[in-house]
């Protein structure tokens, strides 16, 4: 994988609300249509410690009231981890799934089209931002991410149906 040119990978997190409502099958597809190919899934209920290495530098941005939100609504249900590949994988999926905030969210993405939360509601409130999605955002974060949620032989390497046709 790593020896071609522009091909990266990338952890997802479909988060409790997204697998709570049923909509795993449909965020799948949508990075499957856009030619990502799943290399590596599995659901997990998060734990405490778990959440901490995840969520490392949470607490550092948005302070300890974020953090703590963040990490008990990570445990409030499964959550499905996966990796994907593709040619610019870490850019492409960012884009697809949106700005943080729901509101904020273009149509089309999938933030913008499954959720509408904003901040100012989810503080009024003193819950998590529900956001469907995690998706690392750089090539550093994707490596640390990757390693936090699989190990090196629940990551495979394999030719989807175009790769081999046109082998
Ligand atoms: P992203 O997931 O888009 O990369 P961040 O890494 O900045 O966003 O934030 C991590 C997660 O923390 C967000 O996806 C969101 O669910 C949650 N979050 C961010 N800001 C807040 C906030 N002010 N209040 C509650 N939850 C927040």
């Amino acid at each position: 994988m790593s020896h071609v040119t522009g091909v990266e990978r990338t952890l997802v997190l479909l988060k409790p609300d997204a697998v709570a409502r049923g909509l795993a099958g449909r965020v799948l597809t949508r990075f499957e249509q856009a030619l990502l190919k799943i290399v590596a899934i599995k659901m997990v209920w998060m734990d405490a410690e778990l959440a901490k290495r995840h969520y490392f530098d949470l607490e550092e941005r948005f302070g300890l009231a974020v953090y703590n939100l963040m990490a008990d609504f990570m445990q409030t249900g499964p959550v499905i981890a996966v990796v994907l590949e593709g040619v610019d994988a870490i850019s492409c999926v960012r884009k697809m799934v949106g700005a943080t905030y729901p509101d904020q969210a273009a149509p089309g993405t999938i933030r913008g089209d499954f959720a509408h939360m904003s901040r100012a509601y989810a503080n009024d409130r003193g819950v998590a931002v529900a956001n469907l999605v995690h998706a690392s955002g750089n090539a550093e974060e994707a490596e640390h991410e990757i390693g936090v949620w699989f190990a090196k032989d629940e990551i495979h390497e394999y030719a989807t149906a175009a790769e081999h046709y046109h082998r």
